[in-house]
């Protein structure tokens, strides 16, 4: 019954506009929202599924949070689950942006819109909305920060090295080209010198954002490229990535008596980051408040189950391949040793103590 008032209130054969709850059962009190999160093994992931999930608890949603390890049938198998159980709107943070073109087909034949978080799903007309953080911005403050940190060390030119993040990720490219439109003229001009002559993203790409593939790319690169000489910087996309790089450099020696680390950047001011921040070691770190990201993904989802239309203030950006997505952009922030208090610990993200 409900399936065939579905197919009557649909708008149009061909998709769009996604049907809301209220247009289907008249309420879309108590609707099940389903949510996928990439992995746990990134504290920042955690924080985005607590926060979201709390917050579409209070306001009468049910929740089902997966989390799939960074594993993509696992992902697909989730979604898929999600569906059957019922679920009323999808948020998915996927893996893969692309591997999940089937499940979301499932949801649109059930009209069940999906939400993008943080991640754009690429490749597939069933995605509705995006929320995130300006993406190409974080690449951006990355390098601009890579550069203050190396004007403290003199003049230059200075030896860097490049990291991005996984090659399925949308995000990476961005941050990427973000990063780069600011490097990119100071390569040219020899104040910074990629000394490994490592500079295209699918050659610096780390997939899967995986830590240990940093260090092992990282250890490569000072073998076969530092003999005598020093790295003054390595761009680093991530903090994972970044606590990869630095081991590698410690090992190495950096870090030793009265040998400086190079600066090095990265993303999402995780724990163990901000402390090697504090301590000296990485030089900064990309703050994201996943406080706001859910907030603003919460608000879209309550707006699209009610039959509203949800907030954006971005439809020109994120093209997936099949259509310009609407999306929401929060403004990412840098944070150091400079202002980690005021950032991070007076604006409550996180106590004083977690950072000791
Ligand atoms: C997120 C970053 C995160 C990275 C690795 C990206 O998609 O936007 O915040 O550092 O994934 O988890």
């Amino acid at each position: 019954l409900i399936a065939a008032a579905a197919l009557v209130l649909s708008v149009s054969a061909c998709g769009s506009p996604q049907k809301t709850v209220d247009q289907q059962s008249g309420s879309s009190e108590g609707a099940l929202v389903g949510v996928t999160m990439p992995t746990r093994s990134s504290e920042r992931w955690i924080h985005d599924g607590d926060n979201i999930k709390k917050a579409l608890e209070g306001k009468g949603y049910k929740v089902d949070l997966q989390y799939a390890e960074n594993d993509i049938p696992t992902q697909a198998n989730q979604i898929e689950n999600q569906i059957t159980k019922g679920a009323k709107l999808l948020i998915v943070a996927s893996i893969d942006g692309t591997a999940i073109t089937s499940q979301l087909q499932q949801a649109a034949d059930a009209k069940i819109p999906v939400i993008a978080y943080d991640r754009l799903i690429r490749k597939s007309p069933n995605v509705d909305y995006y929320a995130t953080f300006d993406n190409f911005k974080v690449g951006v403050e990355q390098a601009n920060s890579l550069l203050a940190g190396l004007k403290t060390r003199g003049e230059g030119p200075f030896n860097v090295e490049l990291f991005a993040g996984s090659p399925d990720d949308n995000n990476a490219t961005f941050f990427f080209n973000g990063a780069m439109s600011v490097l990119q003229p100071l390569i040219d001009q020899g104040k910074l010198v990629v000394k490994s002559g490592q500079k295209d993203f699918k050659t610096v790409a780390i997939l899967r954002w995986d830590p240990a593939t940093a260090q092992k790319r990282m250890e490569d690169l000072l073998t076969s490229t530092y003999g005598g000489a020093k790295v003054d910087g390595v761009l680093s996309p991530y903090d994972g990535i970044s606590i990869g790089i630095l081991s590698a450099l410690k090992s190495s020696g950096y870090g030793a008596a009265g040998q400086a680390y190079p600066i090095v950047t990265g993303q999402d001011a995780e724990v163990a980051s901000v402390k090697s921040i504090i301590a000296g070691e990485q030089y900064s770190t990309i703050h994201k408040d996943t406080r706001q990201l859910a907030d603003i993904t919460v608000k879209m989802s309550d707006a699209v189950l009610k039959g509203g239309k949800p907030e954006v203030n971005n439809t020109k950006d994120y093209d997936n391949g099949v259509k310009v997505v609407p999306s929401y952009l929060l403004q990412p922030v840098t944070v150091d040793k400079a202002n980690y208090q005021k950032e991070l610990i007076d604006s409550g993200y996180y106590t004083a103590d977690q950072l000791r």
